[in-house]
């Protein structure tokens, strides 16, 4: 559920507009709705509710907006990050680093050094080698890293290839069958307090099987872990829940998760900690754009809508889909190519979509637009960076600039060799 509404025929996020934010702002603009970030963020919470020992991190790549960080941790979210840069955009929306965990397969030195010395909460190791390096690192400045290690439990998360991360051939975690090994071998290291495993089998998952199936060998692997004499008291079950893009394919809610997740994890004696990104942030922003031209098409005419590839890459990266609505709807359809203004004929949000009649200058948004859209944006064909609105009720603000060519053309130098 979320908060964008039409009333009096005119779509509103909460308690304003479209046109308002389009008449400030100007479009491209991304607007996220701070009633449903926090909706979200309450209900993945209370599906929890059953798991006493439990910590959740937002997975920052998602949205790393301030402002939406910022709501986050005041629902008393941590962040699970994955660069340097998102461990700076967690600690500066106030989010303590000892809630912070630090995913990613490939950590630098220096960045593991940064996140030793702001006190990360938790270190996901992906390779021996990251491990010991970790160690080392850790044992120099005189601390100790609270880590994981992260298996890749092959299997098949049944989603688009791009975002599956748990198949053996993924470059994500150590194999499952050298896990026990490897984290034999890094627990003796001083520097290193190895407490758990964890593993994030892919995103947009629709099917919980294959998750339950994951978290079956992890918990195989804890209690041979225990049994090899290890201390464990921590599991980290990933994220990668699914929202509907598309309004007939409900994926699994966050209450069929929370119970899958208590009978799978039943008896593990462990905290839990989990790594929501789109599911708290996915319906809770739209992409708001106006039609530029209806350009008569060989087959059907292309809409042309001054938001691209650039501002939203995830239809041309993904084939996703995100559903197309006029702000102002006359009640009449039309069959019709979406595109943006980019020269690649990549540039396509939908091929023969049924949709609201739209004319040159009306406004319209893709929906469910709030998780991996702004975060991706580009400048590419030197337009300007996207900006994001957030609306609190009755109330909106710009919450990222659009950056604008004369900006980015400052950041560029011409050398010494091509000066007249
Ligand atoms: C991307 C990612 C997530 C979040 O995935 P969602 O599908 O957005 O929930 C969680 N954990 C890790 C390690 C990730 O890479």
């Amino acid at each position: 559920m979320d908060h964008f509404n039409y009333r009096n025929g005119v779509l509103h996020a909460e308690d304003v507009p479209m046109s308002a934010i389009a008449d400030a702002v100007g479009t491209p603009v991304y607007v996220y709705s701070r009633a449903t970030l926090e909706r979200h963020a309450r209900v993945f919470r209370e599906a929890l509710g059953g798991i006493e020992r439990k910590h959740i991190a937002f997975a920052i790549k998602a949205n790393p907006n301030l402002a939406v960080l910022k709501v986050l941790a005041r629902q008393g979210f941590g962040a699970d990050i994955v660069s340097g840069g998102e461990m700076k955009r967690a600690l500066a929306a106030g989010m303590p680093a000892k809630d912070i965990v630090f995913s990613g397969v490939g950590k630098t030195v220096t960045e593991l050094r940064e996140a030793l010395e702001a006190g990360i909460g938790q270190f996901n190791i992906e390779l021996e080698e990251e491990g010991a390096v970790l160690a080392q690192i850790a044992a120099s400045l005189g601390k100790t890293a609270d880590a994981v290690l992260r298996v890749n439990p092959d299997v098949d998360a049944g989603t688009h290839a791009k975002i599956s991360t748990g198949k053996k051939e993924n470059k994500f975690g150590v194999p499952i069958d050298e896990a026990p090994g490897i984290f034999a071998r890094l627990s003796a290291l001083p520097g290193l307090n190895l407490r758990g495993i964890a593993a994030h089998i892919g995103s947009q998952i629709f099917d919980l099987g294959p998750i339950e199936a994951a978290y079956s060998k992890l918990g195989d692997m804890v209690r041979d872990l225990r049994a090899a004499g290890h201390v464990i008291d921590r599991v980290d079950l990933g994220g990668g829940l699914g929202v509907p893009y598309e309004r007939d394919k409900v994926p699994p809610s966050p209450a069929d998760y929370g119970s899958m997740v208590e009978r799978a994890t039943r008896g593990w004696d462990v905290t839990l900690y989990f790594e929501p990104g789109r599911v708290i942030v996915g319906n809770a922003g739209v992409l708001l754009t106006r039609v530029i031209w209806v350009k008569p098409g060989a087959v059907r005419p292309f809409i042309i809508v001054d938001a691209a590839m650039n501002d939203l890459a995830r239809p041309a990266m993904y084939d996703a889909w995100h559903d197309f609505e006029a702000v102002a709807p006359t009640g009449e359809r039309m069959v019709a190519n979406i595109a943006g203004p980019v020269c690649e004929s990549g540039d396509t949000f939908g091929i023969g979509r049924d949709i609201d009649v739209v004319k040159a200058g009306d406004l319209a948004v893709f929906r469910t637009a709030g998780a991996y859209g702004a975060t991706m944006a580009s400048t590419y064909n030197s337009r300007p960076l996207v900006p994001e609105v957030m609306v609190d009720g009755d109330k909106f603000a710009v919450v990222a600039d659009r950056v604008m060519p004369e900006t980015l053309i400052a950041a560029e130098r011409v050398p010494d060799f091509l000066r007249d």
